[in-house]
């Protein structure tokens, strides 16, 4: 099944804490491409992006209360499209099952996710940044009913 990416994406930002400096550099050096596009991010990244850059960042809760699995649902429902997830690969998180299902849903919906600097950048300069796109995502009703036919066939 495609979902097509509009030109304007709607990008979610999530950095984990000793990650947020790289974060604030990132969208500071990327500030003019992604205030071209709809902003959203976990809790703690999206006030500090606010009040250090002056960014529009819509904001869901902070990453250990369930922000990360707000993101995943807006990832499931099509109202995300490229996610930018500095998370820190030093230090253990309270919320490591969260984080783990952010990144499987993210491959399973096709969406662009950057998980590092260079990714990131890679994203925001592809000549598709500003550009429709089709993602390809697996067909849901076509994977229910062929779950259901197994269930069924059990019984
Ligand atoms: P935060 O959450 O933006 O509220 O710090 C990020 C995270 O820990 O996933």
């Amino acid at each position: 099944m495609e979902i097509i990416m509009k030109p304007k994406k709607r990008i979610a930002l999530i950095a984990h804490d000793n990650m947020k400096d790289e974060m604030l550099e990132f969208v500071r050096d990327n500030e003019d491409i992604l205030k071209q596009h709809e902003l959203c991010g976990t809790g703690t990244t999206a006030s500090i992006i606010r009040d250090r850059v002056g960014l529009e960042v819509k904001r869901y809760k902070s990453g250990p209360m369930g922000g990360d699995v707000q993101i995943s649902g807006l990832i499931a429902e099509g109202d995300i499209d490229i996610v930018i997830f500095f998370w820190d690969p030093l230090s253990a998180q309270p919320h490591d099952p969260d984080i783990r299902a952010l990144l499987r849903i993210a491959v399973l919906y096709d969406v662009p996710i950057a998980t590092n600097r260079s990714t990131a950048y890679f994203i925001l300069n592809s000549k598709f940044i500003n550009s429709e796109f089709r993602r390809d995502v697996v067909d849901h009703s076509e994977l229910m009913s062929k779950r259901k036919e197994e269930f069924e066939k059990l019984k």
